[in-house]
């Protein structure tokens, strides 16, 4: 068995579907394809949900309208203006269109998972109609039925034990079969949509290279492999050829987009290699990550993560920062879903560089409750793997710096937002 993972750019247009139909056709083995939602189509579903949530019934109708007509423009390249595709997305349009006309519920995060889940299932019907076109027999199946997750909406976590016995109840190997699921999105027990984070289908595709002991699960993007840096700040980077689970598992933890974090866990388990290879250039090997002993030398990876604030929090009676305080601060963070990416404590003072975020000023208002928190926002932080000396100094050129943590292998800086220009 083999996974592919085709993300949202790799099925942008019509010309995506047809590339992706050519790669799924050179699979001799069998083959499950997991697909994210077309292009930047989760965002289009996200302003769709808030609008909805919002009671702006205008803005939210006017917005599904253009996704509706996106899809069907797609759908008219690939089968001309009428086909038994065209009918299964009307299905979808009018049971969203339905909900849509319902008052909301008072939880944005299952109402947004009830709207936005719609995306992968607008992309699969279409991947699945045209490869049944092309030839290539294949199944469509609905995750939400066979990656059954708890309710924590937006962020559902996968029940491992019934996932992996509906997945294998609804996926039979042995006869080079193809079958055609959504990423990110699962369902409850009582088959209520969620959806996994966002990014979320890369971890849908290690979820079933686990349950089916996969020979390998592929991530098609439009990148060579994993790079060094992101080459939209980054001049000159390098591919890396190879690195192993831990390794990625960093990368991804410091905040290098190429793969989902919650990825690398379920593969390494088991062993079977994750690869990230270019859908424009699908025979180029591209990157294999795997259990490597021993050591690999890698070149310096940067990871830039921008919009970042920088909270520094002391107890208001001038008392030492002590275990009682840390808990109690993130217990704060982890109520509210923060996402922390460096702290550091001294006696007096805890400081953490988070993501900024539309609710800081509620968080910042409880935390003022116990403590006094100063913050600095505009900032970036900019984390460099496998430092030297001559990277750091490159790459701090002209910066403001606000606060840093070295490490044997990671340097990582806070500084003041600012145009990268090398
Ligand atoms: N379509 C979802 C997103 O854009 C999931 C994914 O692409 O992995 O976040
Ligand atoms: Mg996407």
């Amino acid at each position: 068995m083999l996974v592919y993972k085709f993300g949202g750019a790799s099925v942008k247009d019509a010309g995506g579907v047809r590339n992706l139909a050519g790669i799924v056709s050179g699979v001799n083995d069998d083959l499950i394809v997991v697909v994210s939602a077309m292009g930047k189509m989760t965002n289009a579903m996200e302003k769709i949900a808030l609008a909805y949530f919002n009671g702006e019934k205008d803005v939210c109708l006017g917005r599904f309208e253009e996704v509706k007509t996106e899809h069907l423009k797609i759908a008219d390249d690939l089968f001309g203006k009428t086909s038994e595709c065209h009918e299964k997305l009307s299905v979808w349009f009018e049971k969203l269109n339905e909900k849509l006309e319902e008052s909301p519920s008072l939880n944005f995060d299952f109402e947004y998972d009830q709207i936005v889940s719609y995306g992968e299932l607008f992309s699969t019907t279409i991947v699945n109609s045209y490869l049944n076109d092309a030839g290539v027999k294949s199944n469509w199946l609905d995750a939400r039925k066979i990656l059954k997750t708890n309710e924590q909406y937006r962020e559902a976590e996968t029940n491992w034990e019934l996932t992996e016995k509906l997945m294998k109840q609804s996926i039979a190997p042995g006869k080079n079969r193809v079958y055609v699921t959504q990423g990110f999105i699962g369902g409850t027990i009582n088959n209520i949509p969620t959806t996994l984070g966002r990014e979320g289908s890369d971890y849908t595709a290690a979820v079933l290279g686990y349950v089916f002991d996969a020979a390998s699960v592929t991530i098609w993007k439009d990148v060579p492999g994993i790079l060094n840096a992101d080459p939209r700040w980054y001049p000159g980077t390098q591919k890396i050829d190879e690195i192993s689970y831990r390794e990625a598992i960093e990368l991804a933890f410091y905040g290098a987009q190429v793969i989902h974090p919650k990825t690398i866990k379920p593969l390494e388990n088991k062993r079977i290699p994750l690869l990230v290879k270019s859908f424009l250039n699908p025979s180029s090997p591209g990157t294999r990550i795997s259990k490597i002993e021993g050591h690999l030398d890698l070149p310096s990876v940067y990871i830039l993560k921008k919009d970042q604030v920088l909270l520094t929090i002391s107890p208001k009676d001038f008392s030492f920062i002590v275990e009682n305080n840390l808990s109690e601060i993130f217990e704060v963070f982890s109520r509210r879903r923060i996402k922390v990416n460096m702290m550091h404590n001294s006696a007096i003072n805890f400081s953490v560089c988070m993501n900024d975020t539309d609710s800081l000023d509620d968080l910042l208002k409880e935390l003022s409750e116990r403590y006094v928190v100063k913050y600095n926002d505009n900032l970036e932080l900019v984390t460099v793997r496998h430092y030297t000396d001559e990277a750091v100094k490159n790459i701090l050129k002209g910066k403001e710096i606000i606060d840093s943590q070295v490490s044997r292998k990671t340097a990582r800086y806070v500084v003041r937002k600012s145009d990268w220009r090398f």
